[in-house]
């Protein structure tokens, strides 16, 4: 048990197909979380709006969606104790451990059901989140999506957005800026007193893909203390890819600890959200695969501090 993986979309896919969490036919369930190593796992609610609310036949406003998934989340990680128990801050990861648990941490995708209501994110931080993304593709109450259009990328975030992050830090939830524009990336850097995660960004250099960060913000990232989860995406791995090669994962790792230094590396997988993508070690089980060709690359310390070490710290610094 050593791997933490800050960001999948099995939650939704749970929410779609019906079928359990703990053997379902999803790239991440409990049973290949147990088989390919994982310490622990952010579960996203991946709050559906706009097109990807009408593509999962989601009528619900993104509240009342998020309410029914944090239901479902509750209802899945609670039903096999055996296997796996909620972690609310770092400690917890250790002693799920000492049981032989793995551990479930619940994050949000896209702050849209915030809506503009502060008190929301201390109902969010009560349910058990610990991490939320700023945005997702679409505009909301705090801020803009990425962009390929230089003048849009560069939006700042709102008002609303910065009282956002500071209740966020006051809070212990973890500001998590994969989505963002860069002027909304930049706003955090400034303004958030704690470590902030990109869960599932690659880098720019690599893949040019928007929601790829650039040099510079790999770089701000590092100085920070934050850290950026290696997404699994084909084609944010390479342009025009479809295979997620185990070989342009592990290129990514080692440009990234060139560019933001070793502690800002983690994971990011994205798995049950990346359909598009061929998957060379199949799914999470496959998970063994990818950390023998990384062997080739980074120390054993190195290897701790991608698979868990940075995470804990960033975790411990933002929720104790
Ligand atoms: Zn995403």
């Amino acid at each position: 048990m050593k791997i933490i993986d800050m960001h999948c979309d099995t939650l939704l896919e749970c929410y779609q197909k019906k079928q359990p969490l703990r053997n379902g036919p999803y790239q991440i369930n409990l049973e290949k979380l147990k088989k390919g190593g994982c310490l622990a796992q952010c579960f996203a609610i991946f709050v559906v709006s706009h097109d990807a609310a009408d593509r999962c036949g989601v009528s619900a406003t993104p509240y009342e969606f998020y309410r029914e998934m944090v239901a479902l989340y509750q209802k899945e990680i609670g039903g096999n104790p055996d296997l796996i128990a909620p972690a609310f801050c770092a400690k917890d990861i250790m002693s799920n451990q000492a049981k032989g648990l793995m551990s479930s941490i619940l994050t949000v995708e896209d702050a849209v059901a915030v809506d503009g209501c502060i008190e929301r994110i201390d109902e969010f931080f009560a349910d058990g989140v610990r991490m939320m993304s700023l945005t997702w593709n679409y505009e909301n109450s705090i801020g803009y999506p990425n962009s390929a259009d230089p003048v849009l990328h560069a939006k700042k975030l709102k008002p609303f957005g910065i009282q956002a992050v500071e209740r966020m830090n006051e809070l212990g939830m973890i500001v998590d800026v994969s989505h963002l524009t860069e002027g909304g990336f930049d706003d955090v850097i400034q303004r958030s007193s704690k470590p902030l995660i990109a869960s599932h960004s690659c880098a720019r250099a690599l893949g040019s893909h928007q929601r790829n960060l650039t040099d510079r913000q790999l770089k701000l990232l590092g100085e920070k203390g934050g850290i950026v989860g290696i997404n699994f995406c084909a084609p944010f791995l390479e342009d025009y890819a479809t295979l997620s090669s185990i070989e342009n994962i592990v290129k990514h790792m080692v440009y990234i600890r060139e560019k933001a230094g070793i502690e800002a590396l983690a994971w990011g997988s994205d798995l049950d959200g990346i359909d598009g993508s061929i998957l060379e070690y199949e799914d999470y089980a496959g998970f063994p695969r990818i950390l023998d060709a990384l062997a080739m690359y980074f120390t054993e310390d190195e290897l701790d501090q991608i698979n868990h070490g940075n995470f804990l710290r960033v975790f411990r610094d933002n929720a104790g």
